[in-house]
């Protein structure tokens, strides 16, 4: 990234923030409001191309557009993988989902009859916060294990609201394929008997989702309101735009995008009220906020499964419409508007968090994220080079730099077919985004030295109790 042209705010926010303080004040001796805030936005299955400022047309996503203008839109940042599982559980550690037993080749996600979820020995974001002062809160999808001791309340969370799991889940109806789930979409939520919790206990079933998305971020403004003057963690992972759609009744119809179009227009709705709500309460200097979604578009399900702009590829695949995800940074008055065009992934956001918060990472472990607050605050080089490309337990793909090699590839959904590619094949994502131009031909270096990461990478990996087949 450029350094910034004007060092003046991202200067004063570091020493507002307490970045400066880290080099001589232990974190239990400065003022816990010293800390930043932090609030995660995570959407389901929200494509690269589902929000006015990332290109689309005719969705209307006047608050997310904002968060990029007088933030950061992030245009290469990526999820750990394709399917909402595993994705989630990188986000929540900061580590590939491999290393926690939380990706399989045969269930790629948990399922209410699973019986694993993510290990208790795992630090999530949520808990390593919560362990150094900050009050925690999650509203919306959880999806790492719907029994104890998987539950958020289990992992960090002081208070939970929302659904364990996928919205598509417990079907009472046979609701296979596009027609059927339409149809079973908002006039007959109850073909899905989603449980709703509050911390570890079921409140209402079926979850009336046509309201859902309202009353997840009532359930964020609530609990920032209650945290104002403490530092804070909020996740807020919203359970659309997952099939099947529900939006409410404000939201009917007015979209020129249908009804996906309605369904994002509610999320940028709630995006809308958390930024006013941390204006109201006098905190927006000191949170930062981030937009993203745990994976891309889920293109079998057509116009109701949204858009992945100019990408190759969805939701379940490793081409970069499957987990290279929209994403927005945004923290008034302490991160210079910018278009940043560096690597990132969600696995980033814990050691960043940690970084800011004045908080050490555990050293019994491996982390696959990095502090990418240098390129934040554009005060130095990204450490991030690499994005590793996981199908369940295989690396598909990789990224190095501009480069990335698909050393095997298999449809989204359907056809079981693994093609093995030999040589890989090869992109410059910098100048063809689309992956349509094979260029392995002329670059064998290239694709030697990504051989050698893998083989490198490979060799970190051990072996773990799978949480997906239990
Ligand atoms: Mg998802």
């Amino acid at each position: 990234m450029k350094p910034l042209s004007s060092g003046i705010i991202a200067m004063t926010g570091l020493l507002s923030v307490g970045i400066a303080s880290q080099q001589c004040t232990p974190a239990d001796e400065r003022s816990k409001t010293d800390k930043p805030n932090f609030i995660v936005i995570f959407t389901d299955d929200m494509g690269y191309g589902d929000i006015g400022v990332f290109g689309h047309p005719t969705i209307k996503t006047p608050n997310l557009d904002r968060m990029a203008y007088e933030g950061q839109k992030w245009t290469q940042f990526y999820v750990a993988a394709s399917v909402c599982t595993p994705s989630r559980a990188g986000l929540l550690t900061g580590r590939l989902p491999i290393r926690s037993g939380m990706a399989s080749d045969r269930r790629r996600v948990l399922f209410p009859d699973s019986n694993g979820g993510l290990p208790p020995g795992e630090i999530t974001i949520a808990r390593i916060l919560r362990e150094n002062g900050y009050r925690t809160a999650m509203s919306g999808k959880w999806h790492l294990g719907h029994k104890s001791p998987f539950l958020p309340t289990d992992h960090g969370f002081e208070t939970y609201f929302g659904i364990p799991y996928s919205n598509d889940m417990d079907r009472v109806l046979e609701t296979r394929g596009v027609s059927q789930i339409t149809l079973a979409e908002e006039e007959n939520f109850e073909a899905y008997n989603v449980p709703l919790m509050r911390d570890d206990q079921i409140i209402e079933r079926p979850a009336d989702q046509r309201t859902i998305t309202k009353r997840y971020t009532e359930e964020a403004v609530e609990r920032i309101r209650e945290f104002k003057d403490e530092p804070f963690f909020v996740y807020l992972a919203h359970s659309l735009p997952h099939i099947p759609l529900f939006r409410s009744e404000e939201f009917k119809e007015v979209s020129l995008a249908g009804f996906y179009g309605d369904v994002i227009e509610e999320i940028d709705w709630s995006v809308g009220r958390i930024l006013e709500t941390l204006e109201e309460e006098g905190i927006a200097e000191n949170t930062m906020v981030i937009f993203t979604s745990d994976n891309g578009h889920w293109h079998i399900f057509e116009t109701h499964g949204g858009f992945g702009g100019l990408l190759r590829g969805a939701k379940g695949g490793t081409f970069e419409g499957g987990m290279r995800v929209p994403t927005l940074f945004w923290w008034p008055g302490q991160i210079e508007p910018d278009v940043v065009m560096e690597l990132g992934t969600t696995m980033d956001l814990l050691p960043t968090f940690c970084k800011l918060a004045d908080i050490d990472l555990a050293d019994d472990r491996i982390y696959d994220g990095y502090d990418i607050s240098p390129v934040i605050f554009g005060t130095g080089s990204n450490p991030r080079d690499i994005v590793y490309f996981y199908r369940g337990t295989q690396v598909f793909a990789i990224r190095k730099g501009s480069y990335k090699a698909h050393f095997k590839t298999r449809p989204e959904y359907g056809d079981p077919t693994t093609t093995i590619h030999d040589p890989p094949l090869l992109y410059n994502l910098d100048i063809d985004p689309s992956e349509k131009y094979d260029i392995a031909d002329d670059n064998p270096e290239i694709i030697a030295e990504i051989k050698k990461v893998l083989e490198e990478h490979l060799a970190t990996v051990v072996p773990v109790e799978n949480q997906l087949e239990k």
